[in-house]
């Protein structure tokens, strides 16, 4: 029998939060494309069921980090626009129709190359620096893509930038600044491909829509900047109490004896470790809920096992469902209360937990039926 780990995926939410963005581009004036990221697993969510989900709703394309991940959606069927942000794949991609993004003038003209030999027109979308300082064209920008604009087989379909920290505005304005001052630049030379620079926190300013925006965390519920009505979590991840037991007064728990018992206690184990994602920097600060009340993990948090402070929740039996993310009765715990334990930020947290948990979809078309 294998031990209960379980992250339950609400498609319902999904579908909820799309539509909130949906919202706030309508409501902006905007009816910019939108590129829903689908990398790392979809934020530990199971890339394949939400790029499933997302299709149903027509989302423009999808966006993932590398090529590998195209293909794993390709094999599960997914007909969507596939943009892969950070790749050097220039050969395979042909195969699945995948479009790649150049960031700089040497992968191009491979592409171009490639391309060619094959006979067929490319899209690619092009990735400019504009603050970040991780991937992009820095040198020139204009004149090196008007040099790409004029290489063989391919076809411009997109410029790109990103926002380095999208909550501070006066930093995300100077981007934008630049990122229009490339736009006007490459209008001029008669590009018009579309543009896009914002994530999720991007979407606070209606500048920074362009034509497209590359939506993430906001569709699995989060937001580092704008109000969270409206969303709402698609993870929730679930355990069992694995045991319980009664401890006098003074008795060490876990490694490093960081917790000792300052009453006699009950202490409850839980079969989930930071093996499961679920951060050392938890113990002796994170809180779960069991029987509709928050417990205290206490002590250092193992490999494969935590335990929690059940001293306060009397009537707590072996097996009873332990909710580590999401909420019970008037209790919540979001990603974003457990980034704060661990300090660290909610992508983290969700991109973690994905990992050794069995997903379960729920609020799906199947489900409804
Ligand atoms: C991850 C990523 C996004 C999505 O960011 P969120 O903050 O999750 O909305 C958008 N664009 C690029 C290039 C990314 O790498």
């Amino acid at each position: 029998m294998s031990r209960f780990l379980q992250a339950e995926i609400d498609l319902s939410a999904l579908s909820q939060n799309l539509s909130r963005i949906k919202s706030i581009l309508k409501s902006a004036g905007s009816s910019c494309k939108i590129i829903a990221v689908v990398k790392a697993d979809a934020y530990g969510h199971g890339a394949v069921q939400i790029a499933r989900s997302l299709e149903t709703h027509n989302v423009d394309f999808l966006g993932v980090a590398f090529f590998e991940e195209a293909v794993i959606l390709r094999e599960a069927g997914i007909k969507s626009r596939i943009i892969v942000f950070f790749d050097r794949e220039v050969k395979e991609l042909f195969k699945y129709g995948i479009t790649p993004v150049i960031f700089d003038f040497k992968q191009a003209k491979k592409l171009s190359n490639e391309a060619c030999k094959r006979g067929v027109t490319l899209p690619v979308h092009i990735k400019v620096e504009t603050g970040m300082g991780r991937l992009g064209i820095y040198n020139d920008p204009c004149g090196t893509i008007k040099k790409i604009a004029s290489l063989p087989c391919l076809e411009i379909e997109g410029i790109m930038s990103h926002l380095s920290q999208a909550e501070e505005p006066q930093w995300s304005r100077q981007q934008i600044k630049r990122f229009m001052e490339l736009k006007a630049c490459l209008n001029k030379s008669g590009i018009n491909s579309f543009f896009h620079i914002s994530n999720s926190a991007g979407l606070v300013y209606p500048e920074a829509l362009f034509d497209a925006v590359r939506p993430g965390l906001m569709l699995y519920g989060y937001s580092s900047n704008i109000p969270e009505t409206g969303l709402k979590p698609c993870m929730t991840v679930k355990t069992k109490l694995m045991d319980i037991r009664k401890l006098p007064k003074g008795t060490p728990i876990s490694y490093g004896k960081t917790f000792i018992t300052k009453r006699d206690s009950l202490i409850g184990v839980i079969p989930v470790g930071y093996a499961d994602g679920y951060f050392r920097k938890l113990s002796n600060r994170a809180y779960v809920i069991v029987r509709g009340k928050k417990a205290p993990v206490v002590g250092t948090v193992c490999m494969d096992l935590t335990m929690l402070d059940l001293t306060d929740i009397a009537d707590a039996k072996i097996n009873d469902e332990v909710i580590i993310l999401g909420y019970s009765g008037k209790e919540r715990i979001t990603a974003k209360d457990i980034a704060e334990w661990a300090e660290t930020i909610p992508y983290e947290v969700l991109t973690s937990f994905g990992s050794r948990a069995n997903r379960r979809y729920t609020g799906g078309k199947e489900d409804r039926l």
